[in-house]
């Protein structure tokens, strides 16, 4: 459905299109300030891992110009630029996208939830794995 939102089929309210990246406002915003922004290539990618890096640095050149824009016009204390990486960690539409979300002091919005301590030996371990994996 973003794909028809990039096409121009579909309306949005668009802020940012520099004819590969688009950013429009998100029609369900987090929060209570005004900004919410999503951000995506306009050629479908389905998430980070098939995205080439060269396309993934071009969306994160447009956040960069997002960000102190959204900033600006919400009055956000602070911004968090969030991906849903698949249905699992909250992803409805499947198009590769970055949200922009404006923050300021009690908007109810909770990512710090369900944090554990992890144990030492835990953490070693679970770096030597990603490590290896990013060697091979
Ligand atoms: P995600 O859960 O990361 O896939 O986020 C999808 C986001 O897209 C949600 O925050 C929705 O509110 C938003 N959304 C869905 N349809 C539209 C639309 N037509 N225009 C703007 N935002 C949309």
């Amino acid at each position: 459905m973003f794909c028809k939102i990039a096409s121009g089929e579909v309306p949005a309210k668009k802020v940012y299109d520099d004819g590969k990246i688009i950013a429009f406002l998100d029609i369900n915003p987090a929060g209570t300030l005004k900004g919410h922004t999503l951000v995506m290539p306009k050629e479908h990618r389905t998430g980070i891992e098939d995205c080439e890096a060269d396309l993934l640095a071009a969306v994160m050149r447009a956040i960069k110009k997002i960000v102190p824009a959204v900033r600006e016009v919400s009055g956000a204390e602070g911004i968090n630029v969030l991906r849903n990486e698949g249905k699992a960690a909250g992803e409805l539409v499947p198009h590769l996208h970055f949200h922009v979300i404006p923050r300021g002091g009690g908007d109810g919005i909770h990512f710090e939830e369900n944090r554990r301590s992890a144990a030492e030996e835990e953490l070693s371990k679970t770096a030597e794995e990603i490590k290896a994996k990013l060697k091979g």
